[in-house]
């Protein structure tokens, strides 16, 4: 650590008696975050990290634009890895439909609604460990066709060699999720059919093949607040770092081995989203699965917190999403607005397709139910 990173992490300790106008945070970017660092910044007083990771946020971004993806399952159900929060994997009994790949004029139509409803960003998931040839060619000609529509694209295939990134950097894939989950400690209690090397590996190759990471984690999964801090440094010391941090606070699903686990307080939740926005400044933080079980309250304190980035109005993988009408009225409220993206030409038009969409969501199924 820096004596300048010193500087700027207040203990808890001392922290009540600093002044109530601390010096502006750091705004530069580091990899180098210890540990211990890290855990400081999870044991400040709650107000002094909301306003450290505030002031952070207001460095970098607009604090009242929230970037607005969503989120289709291109294959659902039957995965052979053992993620032991996870419904999808065949490993466990959840009652959840296997489905093969969708054909691909259905995800363009699914793209071009989300679209139409002010995403900017378009993700695809499928259950696999990695994507054979023949299904990642299909998923080629998807990223191709969506990219067409002016959206983002993301994936989330599972494992990619350096050839497979290749192949989705050439068909214009912007983004690929791939999920640290938790911390290296404690990810042996989590997944036991995959290292954590190999999802390191993946990250590298596909920053190596030029596409921006999507990576980040799950809590509330029995894990102890060294491991958060853990994840976090992980997370926050690749360099770059993800473009894309998403949270994630754990859907308990009856039937997989997490079902029984104890909640986590949602202060600590927040702590760990301004954290995760101290530690990576530029980098958008996301509010990802379990919003749904979120108050108001608790979404309005992530968004405090640096997060600005959601899913909504779709089926996020498997997991209720709140539905577009909620967060439109929760945006609403706190004075939000999406982030627009390039080809996007003003607020009042963005507004006006999600007017749209949200007549349309009244009369006709806006989305593809997977499980049909
Ligand atoms: S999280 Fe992904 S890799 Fe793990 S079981 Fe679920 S679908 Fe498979």
């Amino acid at each position: 650590m820096t004596s300048t990173s010193l500087s700027a992490i207040s203990s808890p300790a001392t922290s009540s008696s600093a002044s109530p106008h601390p010096a502006p945070a750091n705004g530069g970017v580091r990899y180098d975050w210890s540990l211990d660092d890290i855990e400081t910044l999870l044991a400040l007083p709650f107000n002094d990290l909301l306003f450290r990771a505030q002031q952070v946020h207001r460095e970098h971004f607009d604090p009242n634009a929230v970037q607005i993806s969503t989120l289709l399952s291109i294959k659902t159900g039957a995965c052979p890895e053992d993620c032991k929060y996870c419904p999808q994997s065949g490993h466990y009994n959840t009652g959840l439909g296997k489905e093969k790949l969708l054909e691909i004029e259905k995800v363009v139509n699914q793209a071009r609604a989300a679209r139409d409803a002010g995403a900017s960003r378009f993700c695809m998931g499928a259950a696999w460990r990695s994507p054979r040839q023949k299904d990642l060619d299909v998923v080629l000609e998807m990223v191709r066709q969506v990219k067409a529509l002016g959206l983002e694209t993301c994936m989330t295939l599972g494992m990619l060699d350096g050839d497979q990134a290749t192949q989705l950097a050439d068909a214009g894939l912007d983004y690929y999720n791939h999920n640290l989950d938790t911390s290296p400690e404690y990810y042996g209690e989590i997944i036991t059919t995959r290292t954590y090397g190999e999802r390191l590996e993946t990250l590298d190759n596909v920053r190596q093949a030029g596409m921006s990471i999507c990576s980040g984690g799950i809590v509330g999964m029995g894990e102890s607040s060294r491991d958060r801090a853990s994840l976090l440094q992980q997370l926050a010391n690749l360099d770059p770092h993800p473009e894309s941090v998403p949270i994630n606070m754990l859907v308990k699903v009856a039937g997989t081995p997490l079902e029984d686990v104890d909640d986590l307080d949602p202060l600590d939740f927040i702590r760990t989203i301004a954290v995760a926005r101290i530690l990576m400044p530029k980098s958008h933080v996301r509010l990802s699965a379990g919003r749904e079980q979120m108050s108001e309250s608790t979404q309005a304190l992530a968004f405090l917190a640096g997060a600005n980035s959601i899913f909504h109005g779709e089926t996020l993988l498997t997991t209720a999403n709140p539905q577009l009408e909620r967060d439109r009225a929760l945006f609403d409220k706190l004075g939000l607005h999406p982030e627009q993206r390039e080809v996007c030409h003003s607020d009042s038009e963005q507004q006006q397709h999600l007017e749209a969409a949200i007549q349309r969501q009244a009369t006709e199924s806006l989305y593809y139910d997977a499980s049909a």
